[in-house]
């Protein structure tokens, strides 16, 4: 149901899907980036990615135009029965229709992000959905160089993650435990709180000493988190804040 085959030359690199909404049950359009548009070039310790094209973070939140339904791409067709409710009767009825398809620049990525925010809101989402679309705005900000929002965005993140890691069980396709102790001690490094960064670092660490829970934990996270204490530990002994 795409047209990402199409032998057209030129092509651009995002395309229109269809789907249907799982809240209206219209069938509604959304925009993909073509896999070969996609060409990472580079990565922040908090896994905020550059790519050298297209970035597909742009394209994550998915709007139905129809009914105001917003979510994260990899989780927009698991609405809930209370979802649906809960978009029917607090987001449709002041939701005036409007197209999301198409690229996005970084403003229009904002918006769309901000509108899936407001939907967690009203649907009382899980922490750790508000924790991945916090990170998402934070990253945002970061590539327009607005240093306040984008802190401002980390805090909630941090928050959130926080959250879901005390009281939601990760895995099943969300985040492994380990990468959630290692984005928490991460924004605890950035938002200048080099105790808190190093306490979750640590448990990390302690964790890889164990054989049954090393094998759990992904090498290069284990790699990530050894340099992060060294660099927490040197902002610490210079007197310097970190970030
Ligand atoms: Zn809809």
């Amino acid at each position: 149901m795409n047209s990402e085959s199409n032998g057209m030359a030129n092509l651009k690199p995002v395309y229109n899907s269809k789907i249907t909404c799982p809240v209206c049950d219209k069938n509604i359009e959304v925009t993909k980036v073509r896999s070969k548009s996609i060409r990472l070039i580079a990565q922040d310790e908090d896994f905020c990615p550059y790519y050298e094209e297209c970035n597909p973070i742009y394209y994550e939140a998915w709007i139905c135009s129809f009914c105001g339904y917003a979510a994260h791409n990899s989780v927009f067709e698991d609405a809930s029965f209370m979802d649906r409710k809960l978009v029917n009767e607090k987001i449709t009825p002041k939701w005036s229709s409007r197209s999301f398809t198409g690229e996005r620049d970084i403003e229009q990525a904002l918006d769309a992000f901000k509108i899936v925010l407001y939907n967690l809101v009203i649907r009382q989402a899980p922490s750790f959905e508000f924790a991945r679309v916090c990170l998402r705005i934070a990253w945002l900000y970061r590539y327009k160089g607005d240093a306040d929002e984008e802190k401002r965005f980390l805090r909630y993140a941090y928050d959130y993650y926080q959250k879901a890691y005390s009281n939601e069980p990760l895995g099943g396709g969300k985040m492994d435990e380990y990468s959630c102790i290692y984005i928490i001690g991460e924004l605890a490094r950035r938002l200048g709180e080099p105790e808190e960064a190093l306490s979750w670092f640590g448990r990390i660490i302690s964790a890889a000493g164990q054989p049954e829970k090393k094998q759990k934990i992904l090498p290069r996270l284990l790699e990530n988190t050894r340099e992060q204490i060294q660099m927490v530990r040197q902002a610490m002994q210079t007197g310097k804040r970190s970030v």
